[in-house]
């Protein structure tokens, strides 16, 4: 396992980064997960993508390039000693003073992680997933702004918390109007009558990329994709109910708040979902080995 940290690369034990970066003093930064199939790197570019627009609107200055970013993303997971693997590249804003300007901090800090990530057992993918609604609801636009995938992660931590403590491995949360937004790690998709429904970006969501591309998948293949507000009640009552991440691909749900989804197996499009998801991880990508 090899760490890219501001120029070299470094064995695990020795990557480090200074207690007076902002990233650690106040979750000042962007970050990415990214995953690798047999050797190929999938849908870096828009990962890199959604990090520099992450970086833009915290006003981050990133002290390399996208195409130097790729490079040294492809160069990391190169070194490393996997062929499957889950990557995380992090910019924060470097080295300051203890105060909050970030214009104290003179030159952002980028971080390339590669190691292996396994979101959930196996056998969730086949039983499906009990969970449940958090009472910490989703940061609104206007306060920690949820389409930054920032190192700010303590709303999601908190919900992530409260799924912990009641035994479930994820947990839905809800805008402050009480509309169904997103997952602490994945966006959320329910299946009623054929049709498939996600949040939009309104509902307080981060643009999931997994996301993006089910909804590809789902258009190709002429099933019916609506983006529309929906309270959580319609999650009770839907056939089908599925979560989306890179970290976690497409994860059946089979049961929300103790209330059974559909016929509490999982599901038919669900199912198709996922196959089809995983043909693209292994078909697309950049070939690094
Ligand atoms: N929402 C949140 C809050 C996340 O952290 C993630 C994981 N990055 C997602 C959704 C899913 O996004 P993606 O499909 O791009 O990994």
């Amino acid at each position: 396992m090899k760490v890219y940290v501001n120029g070299e690369f470094f064995d695990k034990e020795n990557a480090k980064i200074s207690v007076f970066d902002k990233g650690f003093l106040y979750g000042d930064g962007v970050f990415e997960g990214i995953r690798a199939y047999d050797g190929k790197i999938f849908k870096l570019n828009e990962h890199v993508n959604r990090m520099f627009d992450g970086a833009k609107v915290i006003m981050l200055e990133p002290p390399i390039t996208k195409e130097e970013a790729k490079e040294i993303i492809i160069e990391t997971f190169r070194k490393s000693d996997l062929r499957d693997a889950y990557i995380r590249p992090i910019l924060s804003r470097g080295i300051g003073d203890l105060g909050l300007d970030p214009k104290k901090a003179k030159k952002a800090s980028f971080v390339v992680i590669v190691d292996k990530l396994e979101m959930y057992p196996r056998e969730i993918y086949e039983k499906g997933m009990s969970v449940i609604t958090a009472t910490t609801a989703r940061a609104r636009h206007n306060t920690l702004p949820p389409s930054v995938k920032s190192l700010n992660y303590l709303n999601n931590i908190l919900a992530k918390i409260e799924a912990s403590n009641y035994g479930v491995p994820e947990a839905i949360m809800l805008n402050t109007e009480g509309f169904v937004a997103e997952c602490t790690g994945d966006n959320i998709f329910l299946v009623k009558n054929g049709v498939l429904i996600t949040p939009p970006e309104e509902a307080g969501i981060l643009m999931g990329i997994t996301r993006a591309t089910v909804i590809e998948i789902a258009r190709k293949h002429n099933i019916p994709v609506q983006e529309k507000l929906f309270p959580r009640t319609d999650l009770y009552i839907a056939d089908e109910v599925f979560l989306t991440g890179t970290g976690a691909e497409v994860v059946p749900v089979v049961e929300i708040d103790k209330r059974q989804i559909g016929n509490g197996k999982r599901g038919e499009l669900t199912t198709f979902i996922l196959n089809e998801y995983r043909k693209l991880t292994q078909l697309e990508g950049v070939a690094v080995k």
